[in-house]
């Protein structure tokens, strides 16, 4: 089919990617200049494990092309995909206005009948408004389906993710369109899920708010073990192995971050309170969450008396490892803290300091080199679970610290492992080691 894509980032351009690599002809649009011109070359502007492979195949092959001209990129499209970003406003609430836009664009360029799918996560009701806007700016004569298909990939396991993800949602008013995308999505054997558009919508909401939730919770566990003297690590091993309760995401630490959980929780309060509904719990979860970001410099500060003038290594600035994005990273909380401690911080990340840069400036010091970030600190603290960092051999911690203390967000390291070293280690729900 042709498709067009709006939008190249994480979900845009990995939709692109991964459609034009099952053989569809696919146009990438963004408006970004410079991201289409480095995308052209075959470079993907962001960090994305096995991307940048299937981009350049794609496009020596013809199959994927990108564009900045929407009369290009829409004219003759048989299904568009809207992947453009929903960032949250000042007051929790989703700027949905690129949506909007790039409807209109949608709208003033096709020439063929056209299903519209919207990825993007929108609170519900927007593919309602979208419907609208079809209807008072396409041609006449054209026929547009607007469907919700909420995007579920992880970044850093995002094109695993589009072959083998646990689900597809499609909400469709219209049999015919929901039929089409079926059948674009059947390859794939994923189970599809088809329903009304504001279920879908819903779908996605709840199902972050979910599992924002679920770490809300075991963090709190966490932090009531440290009270009463129980290992998370044990609490979560025997919860996790009730199907109905399952492993994942019971994981503690520094509390969640990223480009969509703490923009989602709050848009699905946001959009509780519209309905006079207020929703207490997930509006605890985001408090928990809050709190939980603060959790290792208030233990650093218990420990020292004071943090100023103490040289922090901060181990970790990307939300999560494999992805250089770092749009609400717990680290940069973190750092923004220390700061105001009156800290020296010296950060470690392998590859997204470019984009921690850009939000932090000059007020830290940067590094590549992890003994580097380690050389001379009072006290270490972790972040981002890299491999680069649970894999780093104790020792260095003692060859290149002033005192080896770590401060861990993530739990990276074994206690056992810890035990055989003379390390202060104070982690998330276990017992301190002195
Ligand atoms: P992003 O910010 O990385 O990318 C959005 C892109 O859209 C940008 O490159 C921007 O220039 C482009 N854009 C804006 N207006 C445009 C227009 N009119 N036409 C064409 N391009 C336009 O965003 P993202 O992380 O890819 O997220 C996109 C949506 O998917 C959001 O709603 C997000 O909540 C949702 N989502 C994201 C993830 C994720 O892990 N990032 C996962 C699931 C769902």
């Amino acid at each position: 089919m042709r498709i067009t894509v709006a939008g190249a980032g994480n979900v845009g351009l990995v939709t692109a990617v991964c459609f034009a690599e099952a053989g569809h002809q696919v146009t990438c649009l963004d408006t970004q200049k410079e991201k289409i011109e480095m995308l052209e070359k075959g470079q993907s502007p962001f960090f994305e494990p096995g991307l940048e492979p299937l981009l350049e195949k794609n496009l020596a092959s013809g199959k994927l092309r990108f564009s900045t001209n929407p009369r290009q990129a829409y004219r003759d499209a048989e299904i568009i995909f809207i992947a453009v970003g929903t960032p949250e406003k000042k007051d929790g609430s989703v700027d949905l206005s690129y949506i909007y836009i790039a409807s209109y664009h949608i709208a003033e360029n096709i020439e063929n009948d056209v299903i519209v799918c919207t990825k993007s996560t929108v609170p519900v009701g927007t593919n309602e408004i979208i419907k609208q806007i079809f209807q008072n700016r396409k041609p006449r004569h054209l026929k547009v389906d607007v469907v919700s298909n909420p995007e579920f990939l992880r970044e850093g396991s995002a094109i695993m993710d589009f072959y083998l993800g646990d689900r597809i949602v499609i909400g469709a008013d219209n049999p015919e369109a929901a039929s089409i995308m079926e059948q674009l999505y059947l390859p794939l054997k994923i189970p599809i899920v088809v329903t009304d558009i504001k279920s879908a919508e819903m779908i996605k909401y709840a199902s972050n708010a979910f599992l924002a939730t679920k770490i809300s919770f075991i963090n709190e566990i966490a932090n009531l073990c440290e009270k009463v003297g129980a290992n998370i690590e044990e609490v979560c091993y025997g919860m996790g192995m009730d199907k109905r309760i399952g492993a994942n995401y019971l994981q503690p630490g520094v509390g969640y971050g990223g480009s969509c959980f703490p923009k989602d929780t709050k848009a699905l309060v946001q959009l509780a309170g519209n309905v006079q509904h207020p929703f207490e719990l997930l509006e605890s979860v985001i408090k928990v969450n809050q709190h939980q970001h603060s959790l290792l410099v208030r233990k650093a500060k218990e420990m020292f008396g004071s943090l100023k003038g103490k040289k922090a290594a901060v181990l970790g600035l990307a939300f999560k490892p494999e992805t250089d994005d770092v749009r609400e990273a717990v680290s940069l909380t973190i750092i923004k803290e220390l700061l105001e401690e009156g800290s020296m911080v010296t950060a470690y990340d392998p590859i997204a300091i470019p984009n921690a840069h850009k939000l932090i400036g000059n007020s830290i010091e940067y590094t590549t080199n992890i003994h580097e970030a380690l050389k001379e600190a009072d006290f270490a603290v972790i972040a981002t679970e890299w491999d680069q960092i649970k894999h780093l051999p104790l020792d260095a911690y003692i060859a290149y610290m002033k005192e080896p203390i770590i401060f861990d967000g993530r739990n990276c390291y074994a206690l056992k492992d810890i035990q055989r070293y003379p390390i202060t280690y104070v982690s998330i729900g276990r017992p301190t080691i002195l």
